[in-house]
């Protein structure tokens, strides 16, 4: 059976008349714009502020486009990616009756989106290898499901997963697969970006979040064919990127090569951490990353947890999470930031006794 993205999508979205803004409507080159009932005074801010941003994002699309090698057609910009996984929910998934398959131990918010929307949850949890369960996947799905979601490089575990299954998965799935990239840059695996020419059914997602280090402007984005970018514009809130963080983000793609060299230290700081935990007679396991933290097994991750959090560093206890037993999850920071949590762990090794 072929992939029918018409037979996917839930009937109310198909006959939805979206929201037309009056920043939608005009697209010429008029010099008074008395159409969207802005103050003509400005703002106490100064600058465009009291002016509606472009609800589709064009300037910024255009620079995603050039940096990802992708039409600008094909990409759908959302704030935070958190945006795109519940307008994905909404578009395919009917309440009560569809559902969606993630693969655990995985980002949060898969869940939480679709609970906030009544879908259910198929789990396929990774094997012990933190792999995709691709035969166990292609097994559970069932008429009702509409969206796989796999992060890759996955949070918790770290690692990315295996190329050859999420195609296999793709080919074999009349619903959407959606990618998860928000560590891709961490990463020597090559985005799946290039797979959606071949993949009709592939979203891919990623975010400025993390590598580009603008996560407080909110700001991720979506790669699939335009039939599925339409849908999501179509559901969107109209103004959903603001024009704040519109310019800004548009300012640091212009400056592609800082965030590189960030990723260059992150990487090289990452190598150290993970040299220096193996070490520590109470770390059991560190396990292969491809982003900027470190999932990391340990003697008793409850205890450590609380002994950092004395000494002023919080880190992410996954613990009670599926296959991560005794796991912490730490971010790589800066050497000055990571000094100081290797000079706690010394501390604490001091003071176990076994
Ligand atoms: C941090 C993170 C994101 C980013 O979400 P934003 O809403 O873009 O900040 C997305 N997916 C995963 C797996 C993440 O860890």
């Amino acid at each position: 059976m072929a992939f029918d993205l018409n037979g996917l999508v839930r009937d109310n979205i198909k006959a939805l008349v979206p929201y037309s803004s009056a920043r939608g409507e005009y697209d010429g080159d008029a010099q008074i714009f008395l159409d969207a009932n802005e103050n003509a005074f400005g703002s106490p801010l100064g600058g465009q502020y009291n002016r509606y941003p472009d609800p589709l994002q064009s300037k910024l699309k255009s620079l995603i486009s050039a940096h990802n090698n992708i039409a600008p057609n094909k990409i759908f910009i959302g704030n935070g990616s958190d945006e795109v996984i519940d307008l994905l929910i909404r578009v395919f998934c009917r309440p009560g009756e569809d559902n969606i398959m993630i693969c655990p131990p995985t980002y949060g918010m898969y869940e939480v989106a679709a609970n906030i929307n009544d879908v259910a949850i198929l789990r396929v949890n990774l094997t012990d290898e933190f792999e995709l369960d691709t035969g166990a996947i292609c097994e559970t799905i069932n008429d009702n499901t509409k969206i796989i979601f796999i992060c890759s490089p996955n949070n918790p575990t770290g690692n990315s997963m295996s190329r050859e299954s999420i195609i296999k998965i793709t080919k074999s799935f009349n619903g959407i697969v959606v990618v998860d990239e928000a560590y891709i840059h961490y990463s020597d695996e090559r985005s799946f970006i290039d797979a959606l020419e071949n993949c009709p059914n592939l979203l891919i997602m990623q975010t400025f979040s993390k590598a580009w280090g603008l996560a407080g402007l909110r700001v991720g984005f979506a790669c699939a064919n335009e039939q599925i970018i339409e849908l999501l514009n179509k559901v969107k809130p109209p103004y959903n990127i603001n024009q704040v963080s519109q310019s800004l983000v548009t300012k640091a793609l212009q400056n592609k090569l800082s965030v590189e060299k960030t990723v260059e230290k992150t990487l090289a700081e990452r190598k150290k951490l993970e040299h220096a935990f193996v070490k520590f007679s109470f770390v059991a396991e560190v396990y292969r990353s491809d982003a900027n933290f470190l999932l990391t097994k340990v003697k008793d991750a409850k205890d450590l947890y609380l002994f950092l959090i004395k000494n002023g560093i919080v880190v992410r206890d996954r613990s009670n999470v599926m296959l991560c037993d005794e796991c912490l999850r730490i971010t790589v920071r800066t050497p000055k930031e990571n000094q100081a949590l290797l000079r706690a762990f010394e501390i604490y090794e001091k003071s176990i006794i076994y």
